[in-house]
């Protein structure tokens, strides 16, 4: 945990103003309507993995509620003892930021049961805050948040070791299509897509081998498209961490940017960039998920099915799929690129969390914590009997091949963009 030395006192008075300014009427809402009735709590992955009090949606929520009331409630403030007996604010302060970061995933399933609509995953959203704000964040997603930042304000030291590194990757893709005229285009004006990769070459080779076949007007960009300052809910560093990439965007005229397979990213970008501007962006959002969709249904990309004849299922990212809505768009394609599909139950809207969303993989120990809140879904993918898994966010990716091993499932974890280059005809 970061910053030390912030004295307990500048602690409160830093929560309070979080907790002022981000408790706006709709969450004031939440925590009121909330009549701890309980029928949401079998719809929380860490619950149903882990049954304790603890991993309850409204215990989660209740923390926030008590802080809240301290700081603003009259009667809260004469008698905070009213509003968890024997428990100081500094004790409260100091649960919150326990709790903040590891015990909920923000994954918004709790939402779908609860009959007033309560949205437990935006409170948590408020922990994160206040937490980072006072300190109390993982140092491993705050390093990784200023070395984004970072990188763009040294982008010139970075852009000959990126551009050496994508020629290798240009000679790869040209080796898998057998021309050598495949290319992987970076910051070329006038190109209409600006795809933003992740860190890793299997977020860049198998979509520039699709470009390269789709005949696309692409353009590789420089930054990735993971934001960490969005898990620290730190809205001042998230924004600037976007504006990397809509900065570049800008710069090479670019009609859509292009996200890789990564939720978080996808979803940032898409609806949380163009609020904090306070305008829409001048271009389309869209992932790399639709795109590749779009090449199918158009006849621009030819899938056989029969060379990938393993039981294969799609886990549905909580961010692609329950906040966007994005369903139909990898099915479409994995079933045009393996020919035993399998669904898992429940799926789509109600999909459980892999367990590893909203930055949890990145912290080393919080890893049993999130395997453990994963059982659950290592049991959905076991129960399919699938040996491939197909995920459209990398952090699912990552949690699902580390679920494998933990529980046995012997499976393969791939991403959308692998399996259809796999199985090109
Ligand atoms: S969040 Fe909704 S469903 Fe859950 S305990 Fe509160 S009111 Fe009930
Ligand atoms: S948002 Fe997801 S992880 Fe958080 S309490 Fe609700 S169901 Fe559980």
């Amino acid at each position: 945990m970061n910053s030390p030395t912030k004295t307990k006192q500048n602690k409160l008075i830093i929560a309070k103003e979080m907790l002022g300014n981000l408790v706006d009427r709709r969450v004031l809402t939440a925590l009121e309507v909330c009549v701890r009735c309980g029928i949401c709590t079998e719809s929380c992955h860490y619950y149903q993995s882990n049954p304790k009090i603890e991993h309850t949606p409204y215990y989660r929520a209740e923390l926030v509620r008590r802080l809240y009331r301290r700081f603003f409630d009259p009667v809260g403030r004469v008698f905070p003892q009213w509003f968890g007996a024997g428990e100081t604010t500094e004790d409260l302060l100091s649960k919150l930021a326990e709790t903040a970061f590891s015990s909920c995933t923000l994954c918004q399933r709790c939402t779908l049961a609860c009959p007033f609509g309560v949205e437990t995953a935006e409170i948590m959203r408020i922990t994160r805050s206040v937490a980072t704000a006072t300190g109390n964040a993982p140092d491993i997603l705050v390093e990784l948040a200023n070395a984004a930042i970072a990188k763009e304000e040294n982008a010139e030291l970075f852009r000959d070791i990126y551009l050496d590194q994508i020629k290798d990757l240009e000679k790869e893709v040209q080796d898998i299509l057998g021309s050598s005229k495949a290319r992987i285009p970076v910051g070329e004006k006038g190109a209409r897509m600006l795809y933003v990769p992740l860190a890793g070459a299997h977020t860049i080779v198998p979509q520039a081998v699709l470009f390269n076949i789709a005949q696309e007007s692409w353009t590789l960009g420089m930054f990735e498209a993971s934001n960490y300052a969005v898990f620290l809910a730190d809205g001042v560093k998230a924004k600037h961490i976007a504006e990397r990439i809509t900065k570049e965007a800008e710069q090479v005229k670019a009609k859509e940017i292009i996200i890789a397979e990564c939720g978080h990213a996808y979803t940032t970008m898409r609806w949380d960039v163009p609020k904090w501007r306070g305008s829409p962006l001048p271009f389309k959002v869209r992932s790399i998920i639709e795109v590749l969709d779009e090449y199918v249904r158009e006849g621009r990309l030819h899938l056989d099915s029969a060379q990938n004849s393993q039981p294969t299922t799609y886990h549905d990212s909580c961010n692609l799929g329950r906040k966007g809505g994005i369903f139909e768009e990898p099915r479409r394609v994995i079933r045009a690129a393996a020919s035993d599909y399998r669904e898992m139950t429940p799926n789509r809207l109600h999909s459980y969390c892999c367990g590893g969303g909203s930055g949890l993989v990145a912290v080393e120990e919080w890893a049993d914590i999130r395997l453990q809140a994963g059982k659950l879904k290592a049991e959905q993918i076991r129960q399919t009997g699938a040996k491939i898994v197909v995920t459209s966010c990398d952090n699912c990716r990552h949690q699902i091949k580390e679920l494998s091993e933990r529980h046995d499932l012997g499976i393969e974890v791939t991403s959308v963009s692998e399996l259809a280059v796999k199985s090109l005809a």
